[in-house]
């Protein structure tokens, strides 16, 4: 019997190569983009394993746990680590990237996470952007949970490595993700020996065969049904508008927490401007509990207990995708309310006012 999802014709290098378009677009880049087969990990970790070496200085700029793997991978590499972390409530600034990238001159590569799904956390990267480009250093940036959700530009900012995934704000699959990659990184790759070669890591690979080779033909079978899905998600978003998605996750973010607050519930990011708009974080005490109970009262609800030590202490309310939706948020605000044994109808309120005021903060 013939199937929608098994029996398709062959993806074609010339619509894979307009995907890869479409997500150049997406990032406001006009650097190469690769498109990785497997989920956002697998570029980031090829970005700093093809960019850090022995000798090489790097900032690791940790605003949450995926700055402490990128610090492993780094130090794996052989690279010396500088460390900046902040408080996972907070952003970091541009200030004190700026202050540590002047007491460490031999800094060379700086990563940093965007915005943090795992916190609730966003940074200012226009600003932190403009502190790496005077010192220098190749700029990577973790953007899995912001594009979509907020403003990405990658060339105006100078990010040189910037890392997607479909799964956040995208609303497709955990799959496939992809990296731009600016001439400065391709340079600083090819001139690194200890850049993966020959391997499924090594994005030199792939310039080289699919990128130089003027993407006649795939080096390999791609994943079909991934690659299909981003599409599909370039295509909804360009329907609905880049600035209307990010508007309504925007929105999202703002009824959230603004329903929240009505529920007597601490936002964990004190700072709204400084609240990732692709999940809001609450602090709670027994947030397990809470979560357990909300999800009895509405098991779909997009709602999980903070990830590790936070369990304890954080409840986390995803509004990504689809679910940047006012029904959604109240629905969510609905199970917190009946976890917490409140009415929701404030918080209700609350929310309706906050997303119609269009998450303006
Ligand atoms: C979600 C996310 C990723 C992808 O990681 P998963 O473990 O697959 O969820 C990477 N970086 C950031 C900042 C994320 O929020």
């Amino acid at each position: 019997m013939p199937h929608p999802l098994l029996d398709l014709p062959p993806l074609t290098a010339g619509r894979f190569a307009s995907i890869e378009r479409g997500v150049a677009e997406l990032l406001s880049t006009r650097q190469d983009v690769v498109i990785t087969q497997g989920e956002a990990l697998l570029p980031l970790e090829a970005c700093i394993r093809s960019g850090a070496r022995p000798g090489s200085t790097a900032l690791n700029v940790v605003t949450g746990p995926y700055g402490t793997t990128f610090g492993n991978w780094l130090r794996d590499c052989g690279a010396s680590v500088v460390d900046l972390e902040v408080p996972f409530d907070t952003a970091v600034t541009a200030e004190r990237v700026a202050g540590t990238l002047a007491a460490h001159p031999e800094i060379d590569f700086v990563s940093l996470v965007h915005a943090e799904a795992a916190t609730g956390n966003t940074n200012p990267v226009a600003e932190i952007g403009e502190a790496v480009r005077e010192h220098g250093a190749l700029f990577m940036l973790d953007a899995v949970a912001s594009v979509g959700a907020e403003p990405l530009l990658v060339d105006a900012w100078g990010v040189d490595l910037c890392v997607i995934g479909a799964q956040k704000a995208m609303g497709g699959p955990a799959g496939v993700s992809a990296v731009s990659v600016s001439d400065r990184a391709w340079a600083r790759f090819a001139g690194n020996p200890a850049a993966p070669r020959r391997s499924y890591l090594s994005l030199l690979d792939w310039k080289e065969r699919w990128i130089d080779a003027g993407r006649a033909a795939l080096p390999h079978a791609p994943a079909q049904l991934e690659m299909l899905a981003l599409e599909a998600c370039l295509d909804r978003i360009a329907e609905e508008g880049l600035p209307s998605v990010t508007a309504r996750h925007a929105a999202a973010a703002a009824a959230t927490r603004a329903g929240a607050v009505a529920l007597g519930l601490a936002p964990y990011v004190g700072r709204a401007a400084e609240a990732a708009p692709v999940a809001t974080t609450l602090r709670a005490e027994e947030a397990s509990l809470v979560v357990a109970k909300a999800l009895a009262a509405d098991p779909a609800a997009p709602l999980a207990a903070g990830g590790g030590a936070l369990a304890r202490e954080m409840i986390r309310v995803n509004h990504y995708g689809p679910a940047a939706s006012l029904p959604v948020v109240r629905a969510s605000l609905t199970a917190l309310a009946a976890a917490l044994g409140a009415p929701p109808e404030a918080a209700l309120a609350a929310a309706e006012s906050a997303w119609e005021a269009g998450g303006a903060r």
